[in-house]
């Protein structure tokens, strides 16, 4: 007989498992029961369960197969049909099982007979601790009915093979499908420094604990709710996506928005429910069976589209479960490498950063904000491991070489010890530049460079000190509002202002009006016409944000002018791109300085405007804009981004185009010639000035100001001592004259002779 559906074939199984999983019979006695049941109810002349014992997928139990096989025929995970489903943890359907090219023959088995073969894994944990298989004389292939109702009872069968003590801990733990052993990932390194520690999933896995209902009407009503939570949830990220949706970007939101709302989806976790699953288990059940149709579909597309719906189905779960939180909401228990998808700027700094150590992302570029976040916090990262979530479990070690790009997971004891040699080195290279603190960046042919760092909280103040900085070229007070859960009263501001500017002495601070958009959200701060923005990055951010809604900025101009009382205040406007934007925000700042002189406030000493030239259009307009200027300041990482028309944060992107390529070195030359008659400072805030071959490039066009995180203080300060900027001026004008065919390489070659250090 073959079930009319799924949940009536599953049901008629569930009903009699419970009855022998409540049974005083033994473990052994319950799964020879099982066999019988299961073989019976899916009209299947064998049906055998495999259990995973020392390493090895053991023969169990069988109906219709030698009885003398049984705890005889073993498999590794691997090896033959049984050990290939639990290798890739999927579901076999075959008509014709000896035509598989993983097909091994057991003569014990007595299996000749059979053709057909359909094999489920159980898994437990994510991992397959076991695998149920059925076989036919005829060969047919089973109906997907009957397929789901056998994937059903691999379900109830990890819980009962769990309770009974069936499978060891340690294998379940230490074996099953993932590898347990030494494995490499190359990636791409987007911030420099090695790491080990745990792996913590910012999405933690949900463990699902029971698997058959008690009472299915009560699951049922779980489930509507955390299907009606999460929808809200995925409308109100939706429709924070003025600000970039820190990572799962539009195109991921509309797909989470179709899978939301599909019918089909919430009518397969129903119908799995009533065939006596718990919610949890159902919407595990079904994932299962999207998983497993996604794989027949041969679409590499698709893979993207099934992580979308992992990640969702997970997103259900937790909701169903009640267990919310990300892994900092759980708090980290010791030194840990956060493994995650992608992460806004907000979520990272959400972490305790003593025991954070190094992130691993399936996504990731060098400029995303939480890149940036990561650099200033000295967390190594490494972008681009596509499938990474799929390939460790939490828990596991991980060894993070973020200036190759490299992780190496679960390391073999020499490979920690060839680690902790080069932690040493690496201490000894931190130590070497944190004495050279004091040192003066003054280049070989005697001129001074200026070297300041990047900031955006108070804890990034004692680095001013660390490494001798000259100043803070680039407060990011943003950062400030990104962290906030609302958004910053005037008077928290100004202690922060007050705090930094105490903090830095005599030497300058930069501060930068807050660059919200883009890749960072402000979940407080929506949209008024809750419109959709298909490209935030050059969406309404920035500037645009604060003059229109101008509350914002004289707030922040209040709280900057009375934390500057009595000293100089420096202020620069982010994505200026027309002269009057920038004569609007000083407007703000002029009329705020006003009504604090009517108030007879102590001012600031000095006032001294800046914009960044982040949007190329700018550019045009340096020759108007430069008098109006006390300074002006290069954002590498958005005038990149526009100049090649390639968006910082798209992994795909992240790799495709140099900084060092002749349109942007001469783009940058051709401001700092149009600027130089009228004595503006030039300083480039972005990331390119923090790496050494890129710095020694903007030196060469005549740059001495650079702002770059904190981290690269010391390596930069040594290769301005190595470098002669005559000559590296001379050199440049020639190569921008005539582009050489590979900057990078030429410019390397350059250092080599001149023995400046690039690494
Ligand atoms: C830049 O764009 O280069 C810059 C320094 O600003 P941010 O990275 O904060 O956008
Ligand atoms: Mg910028």
């Amino acid at each position: 007989m073959v079930p009319q559906s799924a949940a009536v074939a599953a049901r008629a199984i569930l009903t009699s498992l419970h009855e022998i999983m409540a049974s005083r019979s033994g473990a052994q006695a319950k799964l020879n029961h099982v066999v019988e049941v299961i073989g019976e109810k899916l009209d299947s002349e064998v049906c055998s369960i495999y259990l995973l014992r020392e390493g090895m997928l053991e023969l169990f139990a069988t109906r219709g197969l030698n009885q003398s096989a049984v705890h005889v025929t073993r498999m590794a995970v691997g090896e033959g049909l049984v050990g290939t489903i639990a290798m890739n943890i999927e579901t076999l359907n075959l008509a014709e099982a000896a035509a598989h090219p993983d097909f091994a023959f057991r003569p014990e088995t007595g299996e000749e007979r059979f053709h057909s073969f359909a094999g489920v894994p159980i898994v437990r944990r994510q991992r397959a601790v076991g695998v149920v298989a059925v076989q036919h004389v005829e060969p047919r292939r089973y109906e997907e009915v009957e397929i789901e109702a056998l994937q059903t009872v691999a379900m109830v069968l990890s819980e009962l093979i769990a309770n009974a003590g069936l499978i060891d801990e340690d294998d379940q733990l230490g074996q099953g499908n993932l590898p347990t052993g030494p494995e490499r990932l190359q990636g791409m390194a987007l911030v420099k420094g090695i790491a080990t520690g745990i792996a913590v999933f910012h999405q933690p896995r949900v463990t699902i604990e029971h698997i058959v209902a008690d009472d299915t009407e009560a699951e049922r009503q779980r489930v509507y709710l955390a299907f009606d939570k999460m929808r809200e949830q995925i409308d109100r990220m939706a429709s924070q996506a003025e600000f970039g949706a820190g990572g799962e970007h539009e195109e991921v939101l509309q797909t989470y928005k179709m899978f939301a709302y599909d019918e089909g989806w919430g009518r397969r976790i129903n119908e799995a429910i009533d065939s006596g699953l718990t919610a949890e288990a159902a919407i595990e059940r079904v994932q299962q069976r999207t998983r497993m149709r996604m794989r027949q579909i041969d679409d590499p597309l698709l893979a993207d589209r099934m992580h979308d719906l992992e990640d969702l189905s997970n997103r259900l779960l937790r909701t169903v479960s009640g267990q919310l939180g990300t892994a900092a909401s759980l708090g980290l228990k010791g030194d840990a490498i956060l493994v995650a998808r992608n992460l806004g700027p907000a979520e990272l700094l959400e972490y305790d950063r003593r025991r954070l150590k190094g992130v691993i992302l399936e996504e990731g570029s060098l400029t995303a904000h939480v890149v940036i976040v990561a650099r200033a916090m000295g967390i190594p990262v490494i972008g681009r491991l596509r499938g990474l979530r799929g390939k460790l479990r939490e828990g596991d070690q991980l060894l993070v070489d973020g200036d190759r790009g490299v992780v190496d997971m679960r390391p073999t004891p020499s490979m920690l010890e060839a680690f902790e040699t080069r932690f040493a080195k690496n201490r000894e290279r931190q130590a070497h530049y944190a004495a050279m603190r004091a040192v003066e960046p003054v280049s070989r042919d005697g001129q001074r460079v200026t070297v300041m760092i990047n900031a955006g909280l108070r804890d990034d103040m004692p680095m001013l000190n660390l490494t001798g900085a000259d100043g803070i070229g680039l407060f990011r007070t943003e950062f400030q509002f990104l962290v906030s859960a609302t958004l910053p009263a005037r008077e928290r501001q100004t202690r922060l202002y007050r705090d930094v500017l105490d903090a830095a002495g005599d030497r300058p601070v930069v501060f930068r009006t807050v660059d919200i958009g883009g890749d960072k959200v402000l979940p407080y701060l929506r949209h008024d016409e809750g419109a959709l923005e298909e490209n935030p990055a050059m969406g309404w951010r920035a500037l645009r944000v604060a003059l229109e809604r101008d509350g914002l900025l004289k707030v922040q101009a209040r709280a900057l002018l009375e934390a500057a009382a009595g000293r100089t205040l420096n202020v620069m406007f982010p994505m200026v791109t027309e002269p009057w934007e920038f004569d609007a925000a000083k407007a703000v700042f002029e009329s705020q300085l006003a009504f604090l002189k009517r108030r007879k406030k102590v001012l600031p000493e000095a006032i001294r405007y800046g914009a960044m030239v982040e949007v190329p259009a700018i550019a045009e307009w340096l020759d108007v804009l430069a008098p109006r200027l006390s300074f002006l300041s290069i954002g590498t990482n958005d005038l990149t981004q526009f100049l090649f028309a390639a968006d910082r944060a798209h992994p795909k992107l992240a790799e495709r185009y140099d900084w060092l390529s002749p349109a942007i070195l001469r783009f940058l030359s051709r401001v700092v010639t149009t600027v130089a008659p009228h004595g503006t400072d030039i300083t480039v805030c972005g990331e390119m000035g923090g790496r050494r071959l890129e710095a020694l490039a903007l030196l060469g066009l005549g740059i001495t100001r650079l702002s770059i995180t904190p981290a690269a203080v010391g390596p930069i300060k040594e290769l301005v001592s190595q470098v002669d900027l005559g000559q590296i001026r001379q050199s440049m004008a020639g190569w921008l004259k005539t582009p050489p065919e590979n900057m990078r390489a030429t410019l390397t070659a350059w250092a080599a002779d001149h023995a400046i250090d690039c690494d």
